[in-house]
């Protein structure tokens, strides 16, 4: 059976691996690409691996950044801003910074994986403890999408009753911290 087109044929050695000379191009071709495809993917990890170290080195990072880092959209880091929640600085038309240790603060159960050891708390789904993902959305500024990431980012436990999804209000607020 040929390697590349999988179609049997009459090998004319034991180590035949392919039926025909544009089999054995294609095949040729196919393992240069993908040895260029790892040097490429290696050379971007490691670009990134620098950039990250210099952003969380950094105490103002772009909007693009920001999305990056903290799972927000960038809808959400301008409304932010706007509301004062976090300090941007414009440097210019599309060259707002906002202030790294602001979205720190902001995330912190996010971003401190040691909090995340805690012991879970029982999640209590009793009707008044519970948020809906719209509530959360609504009373923390955050858009669906972002709280619905955060949920996820925290394993925090839900419940989904016809097309609402509950969250225990306890877990939500201990990652909002009130803010
Ligand atoms: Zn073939």
């Amino acid at each position: 059976m040929c390697e590349q087109c999988s179609k049997p044929f009459e090998a004319k050695t034991v180590t035949s691996r392919f039926c025909s000379t544009s089999c054995n191009n294609k095949a040729l071709k196919a393992r240069k690409k993908l040895e260029k495809d790892k040097v490429e993917k290696d050379t971007l990890l490691q670009k990134y691996k620098n950039k990250i170290v210099e952003v969380q080195s950094r105490e103002f990072i772009s909007v693009a950044e920001a999305t990056v880092m903290f799972g927000l959209s960038r809808d959400t880091v301008h409304r932010y801003i706007k509301r004062g929640i976090i300090t941007g600085i414009n440097l210019g038309s599309r060259l707002t910074r906002v202030k790294r240790s602001d979205l720190e603060d902001l995330f912190s159960a996010v971003e401190m994986p040691e909090k995340s050891k805690e012991i879970p708390e029982k999640p209590n789904f009793e009707v008044g403890n519970c948020y809906t993902i719209s509530e959360i959305s609504s009373k923390f500024y955050a858009d669906p999408g972002t709280v619905t990431n955060l949920i996820k980012r925290n394993k925090i436990p839900t419940k989904k009753v016809g097309s609402f999804v509950y969250v225990p209000k306890n877990l939500i607020d201990k990652i909002f911290d009130g803010k």
